[in-house]
């Protein structure tokens, strides 16, 4: 992700910074690019620039939220080297420093150093903290996989007056140069992205994601269930961001893959608002019994049974009916036991209901498995008429 807000106001391209861009060039040619401390400073006049250009939040909430979530991923990508599949993997801590600008894009970018932008849409789009973090870690990957260098690197071997400038201005340390007014990541992003160069970096960054979130203790799956949704309402994205290479179902696939290949389960409703099971605990009788819940609306109160307690098979089945709503069902796959006593998913049983089971609730078997079919069925219908699009 990233904006496209900002274009050259002035490029000056003196005989001074071509010198430097000559020497830059010869060293890119050669060794390491130049990373680190360079970067910061650029960063740091991009910031400023930034804090002109737009009205940061200081919604103590948000900023707490956005900030805890940033500080653990970044902590990961401070001391821990993930292969870079662009750019370079080599660990160059940076102080991260996230902020919130108050516009209503659905949309994130970082500049070189460390700086993270969150954008006012954005927050209001994300169903989890999983999803949060994975857009975090997303940019994070951008700076600390150093993709903005090596960008321009290759801007300037295709002399754009623009990226040799700005690699300049790196190298230099950026320090009030004629090139200060147009170092902003955002526009770097954008004269990567027209020449085609944007993909890789951001495959690298979703894939570095994911291995972050996972080292930080956030679910990757926030990461497909973002993207998946995102790809959903086209409506909600700022086209700038994914104008050249639209949200495609590669992207969504790529992340999918290496989620599968880290053996993580997706489970989409650890990540979203998704209509789920849930089990509550209520007072019967003076008695703590626990529920198993869709919408508010209780479907079983499971008894005990020999070697299993009332709340582990609440919790069994809650989880099973989740992961059963997650994995596409279509609402003719959900039956009634011939028997009325239970309810059937692809034919195998999924909820079966005792007469023990039906009194907790002063039913019987077959008022509860129809009961609880039906609220399966309405959750599937949902599901279903939100994917139409
Ligand atoms: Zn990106």
């Amino acid at each position: 992700m990233q904006a496209v807000k900002y274009f050259p106001r002035k490029l000056i391209l003196n005989a001074a910074a071509l010198l430097t861009v000559l020497l830059v060039l010869s060293s890119v040619a050669t060794s390491e690019p130049i990373l680190g401390e360079k970067e910061v400073k650029l960063g740091q006049e991009a910031a400023a620039q930034i804090a002109k250009e737009h009205k940061l939040s200081d919604n103590a909430a948000d900023l707490k939220r956005v900030r805890e979530i940033g500080e653990r991923i970044a902590a990961v990508a401070n001391s821990k080297e993930v292969p870079a599949l662009y750019g370079s993997s080599r660990v160059t801590p940076f102080q991260y420093q996230f902020n919130i600008i108050e516009e209503s894009d659905v949309n994130a970018f970082s500049v070189p150093g460390g700086y993270i932008y969150v954008y006012r849409g954005l927050l209001d789009f994300v169903e989890s903290d999983h999803e949060l973090a994975a857009v975090i870690a997303h940019e994070i990957v951008h700076a600390a996989h150093h993709h903005m260098v090596y960008l321009l690197e290759k801007q300037a071997s295709l002399n754009n007056q623009i990226a040799i400038a700005l690699l300049a201005s790196i190298v230099s340390g950026a320090r009030g140069s004629d090139v200060s007014n147009i170092v902003l990541g955002a526009q770097l992003y954008q004269i990567a992205r027209l020449n085609g160069y944007g993909m890789q970096a951001e495959r690298d960054s979703d894939y570095g994601a994911i291995i972050y979130m996972r080292e930080a203790g956030y679910n990757p799956v926030g990461l497909l269930t973002f993207l998946e949704r995102l790809a959903k309402r086209p409506e909600m994205v700022d086209w700038g961001i994914y104008r050249s290479h639209p949200l495609d179902a590669q992207r969504v696939a790529a992340a999918k893959k290496v989620i599968r290949e880290l053996g993580i389960p997706i489970k989409r409703r650890e990540t979203t608002r998704a209509v789920k099971a849930e089990v509550r605990t209520d007072s019967v009788d003076g008695k703590e019994v626990p529920g198993v819940y869709i919408n508010s609306t209780l479907i079983y109160r499971p008894a005990p049974v020999a070697g299993k307690t009332s709340i582990e098979i609440a919790n069994e089945l809650a989880s099973t009916i989740n992961d059963v709503l997650d994995s596409n069902v279509q609402m003719y796959e959900i039956k009634i036991d011939p028997s009325g006593y239970g309810v059937l998913v692809r034919d195998k049983p999924l909820i079966i209901v005792s007469e023990a089971d039906a009194r907790l609730m002063g039913k019987t078997p077959e008022e509860v498995s129809k009961a609880a079919a039906d609220a399966i069925r309405a959750v599937v219908w949902k599901q279903m008429v939100d994917t139409v699009h």
